[in-house]
């Protein structure tokens, strides 16, 4: 799951729709953490188990939802950065 929302969040953030976001580092690592506090943790030990999984959370119905609980934590993080 971490490594599905970082693709997504460095997607997301090089999009224009997000261009007034800060993009530092900081706060792209805050936009992570949240979004992966929302969303389930899907451990796996073996490659073949990590295939798995991306082909499961990889639907357009599973996509949609990551994706947006990923934009409500841009916005959160775009409210109120932990920086000056
Ligand atoms: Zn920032």
């Amino acid at each position: 799951m971490e490594e599905l929302v970082v693709t997504i969040v460095n997607y997301l953030m090089t999009g224009p729709e997000y261009q007034t976001f800060c993009k530092c580092e900081k706060c792209r690592k805050d936009i992570i953490a949240l979004s992966l506090n929302t969303l389930p943790n899907h451990y796996v030990t073996t490659a073949e188990g990590r295939e798995r999984i991306i082909e499961q959370l990889n639907t357009t119905e599973n996509r949609k939802w990551i994706n947006k609980r990923i934009i409500s934590a841009i916005h959160v993080v775009g409210k109120y950065p932990q920086h000056q």
